[in-house]
This record gives C-alpha cells, structure tokens and sequence, in this order.
C-alpha cells in the first residue's frame, strides 16, 4: 500500500485535547496533526510539555479527552484495534529501552515475532537483516545486561521494527545517552527508518536532534506549532 501511495496519512490527530487530574493538569488543548508515510517528524518541547502524552495517545496507550485520532488507518481509541497496531502496524522506542535484561538481543528480538506465529527461519532472517543495520550483529548471542547503552537502545530499535510496521513512536529515544552515543543512536534510526520507509514521530527536548529530522513541531503550552525548517 505504501509504494502505491508514498504520500499516505499514517498518524492523524484532529481536535485532540487531553488533561489530567480531572481537568486540573491541561496538557494538550485541541492539537492537530499529520503525518505521511516516509516522514521522520519531532516532538520538540520542554519536559512537561507534553510530548509523551501526544505519543500515547497515537500508540493507544491512553485515550483522549476529545477528538479524533487515526492511526495506521484504525482509531486508537477502539480496544480492539489496538492489540492489532501494536502487533502489526506500530513501533515503539522508549527513553529506556524496556528490553528483558536477563535474556540475549537474539531471543529479545525474537519475542514481537513470537507474538504474530512467524516462523523461526523468517525471524532469524529478520534478526540477522536489522542488527546487522545497527552495527549489532557481533552481539546476538549477548544477554542485555551484559551490553552498553547504545547496544541496547540499538536492540530497541531493532525489536520495534522486527514486525514491519508502518509507523514508529519513539519517546526520547537518545534521552538517556552521553552526547556522542545519542547521536549515534539517532543516526542509525533515521537511516533505518529511511531504508525501511516507515514514518517516525519522535518526541525530544533537543534542538540538535529536532533539526535533523524531516519536520519539526514544537510542543508548548498545550499547542502544536510546526517549525519551518
Ligand atoms: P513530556 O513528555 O513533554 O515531558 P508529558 O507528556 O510526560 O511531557 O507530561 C505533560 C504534563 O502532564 C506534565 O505536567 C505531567 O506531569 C503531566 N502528566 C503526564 N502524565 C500524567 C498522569 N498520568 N497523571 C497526571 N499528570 C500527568
Ligand atoms: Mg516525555
């Protein structure tokens, strides 16, 4: 569907206001927002501004006060879409990369597939085709807590795109690295995403990291504003 139509809305947000504390905490006031297929765009704002919040809200991990929200072509707000774009259609990055640490990068990996029944041979190729993307290949038969930052935020960008999806939500994804491994990091998630066209919303509080993606929008006092790059 993608190569028959590049220009595709994968994330759609119209109207959407959420706050927190019964009403008390506003934390996004009637936003709106589109995303294409192929686009790489930040979440540029303040901590507290309320990046993670709009994140969550696309990836169906909390639900909206008001307005509309497409994902992926489903709406988030429905239940049972929501295991299907989580399985099929989505990534996620946290700031921590959230991987099981006792367990190697192979079998983390392994995991996503597990979940929609594909078969060993394909995952293993996949494995084997994304790691080697990241520079990780040496590292498959390590376990998580044996591996440093980058490796593992690495492994995390690996596992969110193991299924394939269309979209990727990536929540401070170089928040908890040193300078130099950070941009590292980000480098190889833009390639990657660049190489496997999959559109990224990135949340981030760094200016560096805003203008090396394709589109910025800055998110401050419960409003979105696009940049001009
Ligand atoms: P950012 O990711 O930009 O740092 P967040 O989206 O995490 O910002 O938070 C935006 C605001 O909403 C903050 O003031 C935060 O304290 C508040 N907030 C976020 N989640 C909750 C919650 N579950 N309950 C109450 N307040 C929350
Ligand atoms: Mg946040």
């Amino acid at each position: 569907m993608s190569e028959k139509n590049p220009r595709e809305v994968l994330a759609q947000a119209k109207d959407v206001s959420k706050s927190y504390d019964g009403g008390r905490i506003v934390v996004l006031r009637d936003v709106s927002l589109s995303v294409r297929s192929g686009e790489v765009v930040a979440l540029w704002g303040a901590s507290g501004s309320g990046k993670s919040t709009l994140l969550h809200l696309l990836g169906g991990l909390d639900v909206p006060d008001r307005g509309e929200l497409t994902v992926c072509g489903l709406d988030p707000r429905i239940e049972a879409n929501r295991l299907e774009l989580r399985r099929h259609r989505l990534g996620f990055i946290f700031q921590l990369h959230n991987l099981i640490p006792d367990l190697t990068v192979e079998e983390n990996l392994r995991i996503p597939a597990l979940a929609v029944g594909r078969g060993t041979k394909e995952t293993a190729a996949r494995v084997r085709e994304l790691t080697a993307q990241v520079d990780l290949g040496h590292r498959l038969g390590h376990r998580i807590q044996d591996l440093s930052g980058g490796e593992r935020q690495r492994t995390a960008i690996c596992r969110a795109l193991m299924n394939s999806p269309r979209l990727l939500l990536a929540d401070e994804p170089t928040g908890s690295l040193d300078e130099t491994t950070g941009s590292t990091v980000f480098g190889l998630l833009k390639q990657l995403a660049e190489r496997e066209r999959i559109a990224v919303v990135l949340a981030t509080h760094e200016r560096r990291f805003a203008e090396a993606c394709h589109r910025i929008i800055r998110v401050r006092d419960g409003r979105l504003d696009e940049v001009a790059t």
